[in-house]
């Protein structure tokens, strides 16, 4: 077992991005509620450290999961952070058993997914692209008031 705290805390840059990323994948809530505990002592054992990241500057891996720590119970869902972040691959969230892949379209550019999240089903269209690195862009698809009462009695 990892402990993302004492990585957070460790002043290694290396421990520091990847328990970043630990906490951005994470649906454990009893790990973020006690890493909310210690937001004040994250944030200043980290504030001075050089995280270093080439194209997408490793910082910003720690903010986004340190925002994730500290707002992540007034989401209504998982699947809130999707839109949020470029890095959700939608075949690695079906591998975690997160998502449903509906649908995906490699015919064109750019290559698109539809995805339901599994456990509020709300759907996205998934774009990717690539920019240095594969990145995507999740959108929530418009559902329209009285799309379930219809779709019960359909
Ligand atoms: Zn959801």
């Amino acid at each position: 077992m990892t402990d993302p705290l004492a990585d957070l805390l460790s002043g290694d840059p290396r421990r520091i991005w990847q328990a970043s990323w630990e906490i951005i994948g994470t649906r454990d809530a009893g790990l973020l509620d006690s890493l909310r505990h210690e937001l004040s002592t994250i944030h200043r054992a980290t504030a001075d450290i050089e995280l270093g990241g080439a194209i997408s500057p490793n910082r910003d891996a720690l903010i986004h999961a340190l925002e994730k720590v500290q707002s992540y119970r007034a989401w209504r869902c998982w699947c809130d952070d999707y839109p949020r972040l470029l890095a959700y691959d939608p075949a690695r969230e079906e591998d975690r058993g997160n998502v449903i892949v509906l649908r995906q379209d490699r015919s064109g550019w750019p290559v698109t997914y539809e995805c339901e999240c599994n456990v509020c089903n709300r759907r996205f269209s998934v774009e990717e692209g690539e920019h240095h690195s594969l990145w995507w862009r999740w959108t929530p698809e418009r559902q329209l008031p009285g799309e379930h009462a219809t779709t019960k009695t359909a």
